[in-house]
């Protein structure tokens, strides 16, 4: 999610974000649990979204993007199809400069612990057998790498996936990033783009939301809402749950209420 830029002040972040948009704490989730357009998407299915796709392809700028946005559908596809479709994660990069300010979290390290709490957040989901390839482009550095990111991402996807990757308006620059390179990406081979809402949910207004047009919602079992849960909270340097913890944790309660929803939601 790599949302330092909520707690930094008069220091520049490594990724230029928005901070017009996305600062302090956003639109809640009591406000998003009563908005119209989002009450009133169309309803989908793990098999509707994956339809006649072989394999599931998440491309996640920061390790834990890809479970707040798609850990639900990843619990329901591993209890549905017991690991008949293979699930590949593409960590663009391992959201090392999280914590840039604090001498507790060097790059090093909190790179190293990200990407094991990713592996353990997957076990979490059921999903020990997916595949993690680690991009390693830089944490606030894909919106300037993203050919690089596009060659990358091209080596890795086959007409047959269906490819999930970030909002190309998250408002996030390595989100959008993300998104463009993934969309160039999936063209080329000519395989099918969706994509998941991260920081839309903090700044859009969940009265009228426009990224919500045509976008569907998948319901969450109870089984597959405790699994992402329980995933979610592996991300202990996000969370404020590491040892040492950080001082500004990027993700807070009110933050993961967005995220423990009983659906996930899609733009496909
Ligand atoms: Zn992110």
């Amino acid at each position: 999610m790599a949302g330092r830029v909520l707690h930094r002040a008069g220091r520049q972040p490594l990724a230029p974000v928005d901070e017009a948009v996305i600062s302090g704490c956003g639109r809640s989730e009591q406000e998003w649990s009563r908005s119209a357009p989002l009450q009133t998407l169309a309803q989908t299915s793990v098999e509707g979204l994956l339809a006649d796709a072989q394999r599931l392809v998440v491309v996640s700028p920061h390790p834990d993007d890809e479970v707040l946005g798609c850990g639900g559908l990843i619990a329901s596809l591993m209890q549905q199809r017991a690991g008949a479709t293979p699930l590949l994660i593409l960590s663009a990069s391992d959201g090392e400069a999280a914590y840039a300010d604090d001498p507790s979290w060097p790059p090093d390290r909190l790179a190293a612990a990200r990407r094991q709490e990713l592996i353990d957040a997957l076990a979490a989901l059921g999903a020990a057998s997916a595949r993690v390839v680690s991009l390693a482009l830089g944490d606030g550095a894909l919106s300037a790498r993203r050919e690089a990111l596009q060659a990358a991402l091209a080596q890795q996807l086959r007409a047959s996936d269906l490819v999930l990757v970030t909002y190309a308006g998250d408002g996030h620059p390595d989100h959008q990033a993300c998104a463009q390179a993934a969309a160039a990406a999936a063209a080329l081979c000519g395989a099918r783009l969706v994509q998941y809402p991260i920081w839309a949910w903090h700044w859009s207004d969940p009265d009228s939301a426009p990224f919500l047009r045509g976008a569907l919602k998948l319901a969450l079992s109870e089984t597959a809402r405790e699994r992402k849960r329980h995933a979610i909270a592996q991300f202990r340097t996000q969370t404020g749950h590491s040892d040492p913890a950080p001082r500004a944790p990027i993700l807070p309660p009110w933050a993961l209420a967005r995220f423990h929803r009983p659906f996930e939601v899609f733009l496909p």
